[in-house]
């Protein structure tokens, strides 16, 4: 009945979908993506409180019986990417695009919640939807709206991602570690500039920042047990301004990814250390202001066995599988680091078309997947409440 009743809601999952496509907000300025969001669920009746670290939405729907919370979440934020699908619900916001599918998310979130309203003499206690803010930029919304109380009472909270890399009609999740912890880093090198035909009279800033970012995959390959994992990685380098000059300062910026704590500690230290030998081997200065980002995803056993146990009644049990954790970052991990619950991929990739990863600018959904992502998350909410 939720399969049909999903279903038949396809179209305005769709639509909701592209309006949202049409008008993307980046992190911390989803005002009109919040305001459409708690506009549809107080038309169907649900409790609804804004303004939740930001723009951040709220809303119980609470079943004619008491019993158990269950919380299921969307993310709302944008890129800062020019979009090039040539879709024609591209962006209209230049420089700005729904390009991780979190439009996809709120539609299907949203799509749950029309679904669930219609049932409410069905329900024994209660199901919160939250829609946050900024999951893209740390230290993300989610850390904010548990601090402002989205969690209390909560028993159980699920949250998906749609997967271009996987194909429609797919669903996966991990019974532990899932996604990475994503660190973040800006490497300042000062080294003494001057003439390109003198460097004897110089410290070449560019040649300290090469030799940083060529030590620094050493510690990846060399140093951490092949059997862990972790990532460094040098997003950008910025240094001169002439051929002929050699340069002052470079500064560079990238990312750390790891699963166990121990390792993510001692990537941390490591990196430091190797700008400190290298800053003495060359007579520069270097200064790591090193930041940490989301800690891992890690799911929970029962939940993230009641959610494979679901989505085989949606996708079919050939269909639903375990994955290798994924070295992306997501701050849902926060949510799991305080209540039970598992986070999913649910594959949204076209069938023979070129798939474009996450974050690109010809990032594309297959929109099929919407109505089965709300499906799952209807049978979720349904598994600790009906
Ligand atoms: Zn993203
Ligand atoms: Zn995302």
């Amino acid at each position: 009945m939720v399969k049909a009743t999903c279903q038949a809601l396809a179209a305005d999952i769709v639509a909701w979908r592209r309006d949202f496509h049409r008008h993307p907000e980046l992190s911390y300025a989803e005002s009109r993506t919040a305001g459409v969001v708690a506009g549809f669920l107080r038309q169907w009746g649900l409790d609804v409180r804004e303004g939740v670290n930001g723009y951040g939405v709220v809303a119980d729907l609470v079943g004619a019986a008491p019993g158990k919370t269950i919380a299921l979440r969307a993310d709302m934020d944008a890129l800062a990417i020019v979009e090039e699908t040539g879709l024609p619900y591209a962006s209209e916001v230049p420089g700005v695009m729904h390009a991780c599918g979190h439009d996809g998310h709120m539609a299907a979130l949203l799509g749950a919640a029309r679904v669930l309203s219609g049932m409410r003499e069905k329900i024994a206690g209660t199901v919160r939807f939250l829609f946050q803010p900024a999951e893209e930029i740390p230290p993300g919304g989610a850390k904010g709206m548990i601090e402002a109380g989205a969690l209390d009472g909560v028993d159980a909270i699920f949250g998906l991602h749609l997967w271009s890399e996987y194909p429609l009609g797919t669903f996966y999740t991990t019974l532990g570690p899932m996604m990475a912890a994503a660190d973040m880093f800006t490497i300042t090198v000062n080294g003494k500039g001057g003439h390109g035909g003198l460097p004897h009279k110089t410290v070449d800033s560019v040649v300290v920042a090469s030799h940083l970012v060529m030590a620094a995959q050493q510690i990846i390959s060399r140093q951490i047990d092949p059997l862990d994992t972790g990532v460094v990685t040098f997003g950008t380098l910025n240094s001169g301004s002439a051929f002929n000059v050699i340069a002052d300062s470079a500064v560079l910026k990238g990312t750390v990814r790891s699963f166990r704590p121990e390792v993510r500690e001692y990537l941390q230290q490591r990196l430091e250390q190797t700008a400190e030998a290298i800053a003495q081997l060359y007579g520069a200065r270097i200064q790591v202001d090193y930041v940490r980002g989301y800690p891992p995803v890690v799911n929970h056993q029962a939940e993230a066995q009641a959610a494979l146990a679901e989505a085989e009644q949606v996708f079919g049990a050939q269909n639903v599988g375990i994955m290798p954790p994924n070295m992306a970052g997501e701050d849902f991990a926060y949510y799991l680091q305080n209540v039970p619950g598992a986070f999913c991929f649910i594959g949204a990739g076209q069938p023979d078309q070129p798939v474009y990863p996450h974050h690109h600018p010809r990032f594309v959904i297959d929109e099929r997947a919407l109505p089965l992502a709300a499906e799952w998350l209807c049978r979720m909410a349904l598994r600790y409440v009906a």
